[in-house]
């Protein structure tokens, strides 16, 4: 029998089992019901040991900056809060450019928002939780917009890995047939939305840090020579298509 005080092999700190991730495969055509009537939303850099290695995807490092909403501009942007982020910091340091007076431009935090909800697979028959970032979330906002709420029709989503970054998926309505019954018994028993809750939570500086030195072990160098610099990023504007947009948690129960 399973020890309660181990962890099953394959399972994280939060309990998630690789299985529970919803995998959008390449050149098919992946259906889901989403059975959340909302979504948790999260911050992460991919985080590279050399900042210049293309090949290097890096790895997900969760961001803890502090973005605030500009009441004195006309049009929606976000300034950044210096210090609040480490990998922020780092980001709008080696983006930095030069204006054509030779001053320092300064550059952007590289992080991207992630949008996380449940959804039933057809394929598998399982409950999964699903990770996306902000172009198939502006397809779903569109798709709602066009036929109305998400949870009442499949999602269709094909990608293609070898279309420029705005096309590689596309995103469409499929069947609004009810949900089967052992469908929604597969939903009852498995979705957990604290689970989804969970991924939502902000780290700390300290935890972001920290991360950071287990790809970079000399990061505190870096960030160092930073310190003096921080200043000069205090007003800069944070580029709208990355920034934070309200946090939706109201998930209604489902089909009830
Ligand atoms: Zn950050």
């Amino acid at each position: 029998m399973a020890d309660p005080q181990f962890k099953q092999w394959g399972e994280n700190a939060n309990g998630f089992n690789s299985d529970l991730w919803f995998k959008i495969k390449p050149n098919v055509t992946n259906t889901f019901r989403i059975v959340t009537e909302g979504y948790v939303e999260y911050s992460a850099h991919q985080f590279k040991k050399d900042p210049h290695d293309d090949k290097d995807f890096g790895r997900k490092i969760k961001c803890s900056g502090v973005f605030l909403k500009d009441e004195n501009s006309s049009t929606t942007r976000y300034v950044y809060q210096a210090g609040t982020c480490p990998n922020c910091d780092l980001d709008i340091i080696e983006s930095a450019g030069k204006n054509e007076d030779g001053t320092v431009k300064p550059g952007k935090p590289g992080r991207k928002q992630h949008f996380v909800f449940g959804v039933y697979e057809y394929e598998s028959g399982k409950y999964k939780i699903l990770d996306i970032k902000w172009g198939v979330q502006s397809s779903l906002v569109t798709l709602k917009e066009e036929n109305g709420p998400l949870v009442n029709y499949d999602i269709k989503i094909r990608f293609n890995p070898k279309e420029s970054p705005n096309n590689m998926y596309k995103v469409l309505s499929g069947s609004d047939k009810p949900l089967s019954a052992e469908a929604l018994a597969v939903i009852e028993r498995d979705r957990n939305l604290d689970q989804i809750l969970a991924l939502a939570k902000i780290p700390t500086y300290d935890k972001v840090l920290a991360d950071m030195k287990r790809v970079r072990p000399d990061i505190d160098k870096q960030l160092a020579a930073l310190t003096s610099k921080a200043i000069i990023i205090d007003s800069e504007n944070f580029d709208k298509k990355t920034a934070a947009v309200e946090v939706d948690t109201d998930f209604a129960a489902y089909a009830t």
